[in-house]
């Protein structure tokens, strides 16, 4: 089975542009979600954690501009902003919220796929080692998937792999429940959420972190769970 691709978020409300668009991105090797609306964009860039978000300005439920914004307020996600205007006061201004790039419509697919590879080039190159993170004795190689404490190797089941790897690319930041049902396991939890506590559970074990005065992954009551920043444990 091939490699899956870059995740791509596609912000746009029109089907004549996000249909033929998302299968071009699919054909390139890109793993495509579409959203129609802002809150769908807000909703799904939470469930797939995309690597680029490829945001229309103007959406049924509001501004593309917010969704930036929404977007932006913990995380830095690269986003290109896709707007038919294209006067230089939007320009400016999507630039000013951080968008990586900006395309006027209509524009061409080959256009937007270079930039997005460029945008995706660029925005790696600006983290070299970004698939090693190192947090005190623990080491965790997110490309080999080895993680490594006090440098021997943790035996590590898949799914306990997959959540140490979501919780350290948040290091620092509260991941909450929810998101790592819907990442760790692919699917929406209405239910128990038992399966994550008893898999957190044995990830904690193995990182000889003890719940009452933990080491690493912080429990954020209610809401979720904090691995340790990587400056935060020394004394
Ligand atoms: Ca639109």
């Amino acid at each position: 089975m091939a490699t899956p691709g870059p995740r791509i978020l596609l912000v746009e409300d029109e089907a004549s542009i996000a249909e033929p668009f998302a299968k071009l991105l699919t054909r390139e090797g890109f793993e495509t979600t579409v959203a129609r609306t802002a809150a769908e964009a807000l909703e799904l860039a939470r469930q797939t954690d995309p690597h680029l978000v490829l945001l229309d300005l103007m959406l049924p439920d509001g501004d593309g501009r917010d969704v930036a914004r929404a977007l932006r307020v913990d995380s830095d996600l690269p986003i290109i902003m896709v707007t038919a205007r294209g006067t230089e006061s939007d320009r400016i201004v999507g630039l000013e919220l951080g968008a990586d790039d900006y395309v006027v419509k209509p524009f061409s697919g080959a256009e937007v796929i270079a930039r997005i590879r460029a945008v995706l080039r660029r925005t790696q190159r600006e983290e070299p080692g970004a698939t090693t993170v190192r947090i005190e004795d623990l080491v965790v190689d997110l490309s080999a998937r080895i993680a490594t404490l006090g440098g021997a190797e943790l035996e590590l089941s898949k799914k306990e792999f997959d959540l140490l790897a979501e919780l350290v690319r948040h290091a620092g930041t509260v991941v909450k429940r929810e998101d790592l049902m819907s990442r760790v396991w692919d699917e929406n939890w209405f239910g128990s959420t038992k399966t994550l506590d008893v898999h957190m559970g044995w990830l904690r074990r193995k990182l000889g972190d003890d719940p009452a005065d933990p080491r690493y992954v912080h429990t954020v009551r209610g809401v979720g769970f904090r691995f340790a920043a990587p400056e935060e444990g020394s004394p």
